[in-house]
């Protein structure tokens, strides 16, 4: 269906209204400048008894799922209001100043351009507004509390974005008690309070530039009907690393595309002798261990049907290890890359090429032999590696030695990426160079990857941005 064109305008025209995209429709709402603030997505609404359908619904699909280059590596990104905050962990975390300094030897004009001061210290105003706090010892949890044990003075509790967490362990697939703050929940109705107009189901085909001036968006409803929304002063792009580099080819504009940074996840998971999995905050908590060498490792609960997708054997084996569920402890390895991935247009749409390099692969090998090592030193029953070539069984820890030994061959490994940073360049305005008003808010501008959670340096930039035009 379509029908007559839907128009709107308004100083700023903010596309995306993730941890980026709300952010700075919201602080530009608060200086008092008018905001239209665009979303493809829906409200998230998880329907499902057990939230699942969150998940599934709001994810982005289309043919960035996943990423090319040998590995097989899932791209998850929401889409939603909120964006990709509506179904995560809520784990916020501050961007060490170490990787601040990677980024200036990387970009040294984006660095004395968004001097790490400043970036820190957007920080405490997002964390009292997300409730941002410290996960308590009782909501741990058993897979929280084993990592603990291995990673003795090594791993520390998450500081996450809760009001009144009970540790119903749901947090990427709604929770039942309304606890996990996300931009949806904080931030989208703080910039409608502040006057932001919010276009939900709108898809941003296309930036409008004239002269090297941008003069607002253009794009499609759901129901077909056709929009254009116009800015006085500029356009916002918070469409995510993929989205707004997307955005900015398929708009013929300049973007150079192949900075594109992740962390991958690798997922490994265990049977433990005595259930683990409740009460627990969705990600407990964290080994600082291998922060420094660019690795987090997490304890984190998966949606249970996720969690059973982990699980090999079948028939009456397979039966029985649905049957203990409860039993399994999930930790996740989230690896900084050497690899930098491309994002290109074409005939079939959006692309996303991210081929690992061999030390990525070995790096990855070697942190799920010492999680491996670790589990059974926890006293795992059987841990399940989830690696090509290897059994998909281990029962006792001279077995994880295979793990080290393994080729580390492309697509060996199963591998998400749920971290994404674009890499693109900006000037002093953070403008995409050489286009007066058009405005990178969002991952697309951060020189590489945070190597801890980064949705708060996301939103931090952002405000960044914002200070630059108001
Ligand atoms: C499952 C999961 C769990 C996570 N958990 C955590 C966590 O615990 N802590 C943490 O720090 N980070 C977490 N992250 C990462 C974090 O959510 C992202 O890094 C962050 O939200 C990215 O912010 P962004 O503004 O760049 O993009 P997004 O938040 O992804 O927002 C982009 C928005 O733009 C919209 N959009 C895209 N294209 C268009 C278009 N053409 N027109 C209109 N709208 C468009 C999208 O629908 C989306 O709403 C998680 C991510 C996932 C997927």
């Amino acid at each position: 269906m379509s029908g007559a064109i839907l128009r709107d305008d308004a100083d700023f025209v903010v596309v995306g209204s993730g941890a980026g995209g709300a952010t700075a429709a919201r602080w530009l709402a608060a200086a008092g400048a008018s905001v239209i603030l665009v979303e493809e997505g829906d409200w998230p609404q998880a329907t499902g008894p057990d939230g699942y359908d969150l998940a599934v619904r709001y994810i982005r699909k289309g043919t960035s799922t996943f990423a090319r280059g040998g590995d097989s590596i899932a791209m998850i990104a929401g889409k939603a209001v909120g964006g990709s905050t509506a179904f995560g962990y809520g784990v916020f975390a501050r961007l060490p100043e170490r990787i601040w300094s990677d980024w200036s030897q990387l970009d040294p004009a984006w660095a004395r351009r968004i001097p790490f001061a400043e970036l820190d210290s957007a920080c405490d105003a997002i964390e009292a507004e997300w409730s941002v706090q410290r996960t308590p010892r009782e909501l741990l949890g058993t897979a929280g509390s084993v990592l603990s044990r291995a990673f003795a003075g090594r791993a520390d509790a998450t500081w996450r974005a809760v009001s009144g967490c009970q540790g119903a362990g749901r947090c990427a697939t709604g929770c039942p008690n309304n606890a996990l703050q996300s931009a949806d929940k904080v931030v989208v109705p703080l910039a409608q309070k502040l006057g932001a107009r919010l276009h939900t189901h709108c898809r941003v085909d296309k930036i409008l530039v004239k002269a090297q001036r941008t003069e607002g968006v253009r794009g499609r409803c759901a129901d077909g009907r056709p929009f254009e929304f116009r800015c006085k002063k500029a356009v916002f792009l918070g469409a995510g690393a993929v989205g707004t580099t997307a955005l900015l080819l398929r708009s013929g504009l300049p973007a150079q595309g192949h900075g594109l940074h992740v962390h991958v996840l690798a997922t490994i998971a265990a049977r433990m002798r005595a259930p683990c999995s409740r009460p627990v905050a969705g990600t407990s908590l964290q080994s600082l261990a291998f922060r420094n060498e660019g690795t987090e490792i997490s304890a984190t609960v998966l949606p249970e049907r996720a969690a059973a997708a982990l699980l090999p054997g079948v028939g009456h084996t397979l039966e029985q290890r649905l049957a203990n569920l409860d039993h399994i402890a999930t930790w996740t390895a989230s690896v900084r890359t050497h690899a930098r991935g491309t994002v290109s247009h074409g005939l079939l749409g959006t692309r996303v090429d991210y081929p690992l390099q061999v030390v990525d692969r070995k790096r990855i090998l070697s942190v799920l032999t010492q999680l491996c090592q670790a589990l059974f030193a926890q006293g795992a029953a059987e841990v399940f590696p989830q690696v090509a070539g290897i059994d998909d069984v281990l029962t006792n820890p001279e077995q994880c030695q295979a793990l080290a030994g393994a080729a580390g061959n492309p697509g060996q490994i199963p591998l998400q990426a749920i971290h994404h940073f674009g890499g693109l360049h900006s000037d002093d305005r953070c403008q995409v160079p050489g286009i007066t008003g058009l405005v990178l808010a969002d991952a697309s501008a951060l020189p590489a990857s945070t190597g801890v959670a980064p949705q708060l340096t996301i939103a931090s930039y952002a405000i960044a941005a914002v200070k630059r035009w108001v």
